[in-house]
Order: C-alpha cells, then sequence, then structure tokens
C-alpha cells in the first residue's frame, strides 16, 4: 500500500510547511509552477545549491538550509 504524499517528491519540503499555492499532488509551490518542474534538470547536487540559496533568500540560517539542502537525495525523485 502506498503512503499518502505529504511531502514534495522534488525537495521533500512538507507540504504543510509550504507557504504557497500547491498546483500538483507531488510537489510543492516552489518545485512546480505553472504546469512544470521549476528545476527540470538530472543534476542533484545542482538542484541543491538552487534551494540552498533559495532557502537562504527566504532567511532561513545557514545550517538549516544545509540541512535540508542535503536531506534532498533522499527525496523519491533523486533516487537512483
Ligand atoms: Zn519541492
Amino acid at each position: 500500500m502506498e503512503k499518502p504524499c505529504t511531502s514534495c517528491e522534488s525537495c521533500l519540503m512538507p507540504f504543510s510547511k509550504d507557504p504557497g499555492v500547491r498546483e500538483s499532488d507531488r510537489y510543492c509551490s516552489y518545485c512546480f509552477k505553472n504546469g512544470k518542474l521549476c528545476y527540470e534538470g538530472h543534476d542533484l547536487k545542482e538542484f541543491q545549491k538552487v534551494c540552498y540559496e533559495s532557502m537562504r533568500s527566504h532567511g532561513m540560517n545557514p545550517f538549516k538550509a544545509k540541512f535540508f539542502a542535503w536531506m534532498i537525495r533522499f527525496a523519491p525523485r533523486w533516487k537512483k
């Protein structure tokens, strides 16, 4: 049985923490906008950097942002 999706498949942000309006059941409002994924590449490292910069620009402290960026490797989208 599949568990209900409660966090973004791309960045692992819990939907309960999503301040925006989600367009997709699978992705948060940051990752998925205007009908498509904001980052369409397949480079985990690059995506982590994009997320890190984004979290920092939202005022998150560097340690927290680094941790969340590191966690992204466990998101379903990046599983090999
Ligand atoms: Zn996301």
